[in-house]
């Protein structure tokens, strides 16, 4: 019996478990499809095929190989099940309007080839929809309860380590492209997240993680945002502060927001919200290019753009700037960041955005916005306005 294994935004061969629930099999076709339609930019992308490249190596570590292909995920999916006579297709749930579409075709696409299909958890370590408010509702929408139902949540079981894969004849693979980007980005992979972590200081997270220019954060977001490492088991890293365990809490927190309503992108997640924004394209271009004159948001549209990444509290005040001080929609912004920012990440980007806006689960919307204290509080030195050219 052979098995496709379709990996998705889970890069990894440790605790997966879409690859655990395939190597059951006496066989795997283990496929990653790069469809046009998914959102990414040339940052990710460059991440992205780093990331194949480790897979693929890690993967005939274990006598597997690699397939990849572009075009729409379905038809390959189809067409390499055919050209490897896979009976079943296996690939992780994850949360948001293309994905979920893209698992109901493929199922839909299985049944009328008599193949069967099976999805696993996805990339969060508490699955969307398994943690409901005792008050009704079918996810949560404030996250402080979140945080104390997770904490307490028996998190899924980490998969099966897998130590041999066996694959039948497999069809070549498409040669994908890089697109050129100037930004200095992190190396792609798993290997290189394993290797990150293990560098990364995580003692002075608690106090530091807000300190613009002591950026003690990890940077592991572009590896989680592919699944090169694993929230799971992230989470129960004793090395890890409860601080940092908090914050993969938001992004399953969002993940659940994203499940429930998948419009997240382009609608209001608060039904009542009357939004009223200016359409003021100069003012938009001058966030985007950082050059609006406001010493800490130019810094961190500056980080964006020369790094594919932003330092936390600069997105905060970025975001802030353009939507509660200038009036400008969210949706420009979380697409100006969806542009560059290698850990792209559509429950993260447009949950965050909406947060920020006071259109989404933020408690209180209209709470002020200053940014001239948020940089006295959070750059009081001015160091990170002075490394991007700023003051
Ligand atoms: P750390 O502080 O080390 O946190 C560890 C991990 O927790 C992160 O890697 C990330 O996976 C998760 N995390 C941290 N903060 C948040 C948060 N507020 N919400 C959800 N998850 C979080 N994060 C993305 O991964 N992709 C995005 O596209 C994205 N867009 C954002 C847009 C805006 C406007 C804002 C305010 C935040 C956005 N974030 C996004 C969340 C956050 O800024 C980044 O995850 C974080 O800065 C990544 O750096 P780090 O890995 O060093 O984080």
């Amino acid at each position: 019996m052979t098995d496709l294994l379709l990996f998705t935004a889970d890069l990894r061969v440790h605790d997966n478990p879409a690859l655990a629930e395939a190597a059951g099999a006496d066989r795997i076709v283990p496929l990653y499809v790069d469809d046009p339609r998914r959102r990414s930019n040339p940052n990710r992308r460059r991440f992205l095929l780093e990331s194949l490249d480790d897979l693929r190596a890690s993967l005939r570590d274990l006598g597997g190989d690699l397939v990849v292909r572009s075009g729409p995920t379905v038809e390959q999916v189809m067409k390499v099940a055919a050209a490897t006579g896979a009976r079943a297709v296996v690939c992780a749930r994850d949360a948001g309007r293309f994905e979920t579409q893209l698992r109901a075709d493929l199922a839909e696409a299985c049944e009328t080839e008599g193949i069967a299909y099976r999805a696993t958890a996805g990339p969060s370590a508490v699955e969307p929809g398994r943690l409901r408010p005792s008050g009704g509702g079918d996810h949560y929408k404030v996250f402080t309860p979140y945080w104390r139902a997770w904490s307490q949540a028996r998190w899924r079981d980490v998969a099966a380590e897998v130590d041999r894969l066996r694959v039948p004849d497999l069809p070549e693979s498409d040669d994908l492209r890089p697109e050129a980007t100037e930004a200095d980005l992190p190396p792609g992979g798993e290997r290189a997240a394993l290797a990150r972590l293990d560098d990364w200081e995580a003692s002075g997270y608690d106090s530091g993680r807000d300190d613009l220019a002591a950026d003690r954060t990890s940077r592991l977001s572009p590896y989680l945002a592919l699944g090169c490492l694993s929230a799971r088991v992230l989470a129960a890293d004793p090395r890890l502060p409860e601080a940092f365990v908090r914050q993969l809490c938001w992004r399953d927190f969002h993940r659940q927001v994203l499940a429930a309503f998948p419009a997240l992108i382009d609608t209001p997640y608060k039904r009542n919200i009357e939004e009223d924004w200016d359409a003021d394209l100069t003012a938009l271009q001058a966030w985007r290019t950082a050059t609006t004159g406001v010493d800490i948001v130019d810094a961190g549209m500056r980080q964006l753009l020369a790094e594919g990444w932003m330092h936390n509290r600069a997105r905060l005040i970025c975001a802030g700037y353009l939507t509660r001080t200038l009036g400008l929609d969210w949706r420009d912004g979380a697409d100006h960041f969806a542009r560059h920012l290698v850990d792209l990440d559509e429950a993260n980007n447009w949950g965050n955005w909406q947060w920020t806006a006071g259109t989404g689960n933020d408690t209180r919307p209209n709470r002020g916005f200053n940014h001239e204290r948020q940089a006295a509080r959070f750059d009081p030195d001015r160091v990170y306005r002075r490394r991007w050219g700023c003051s």
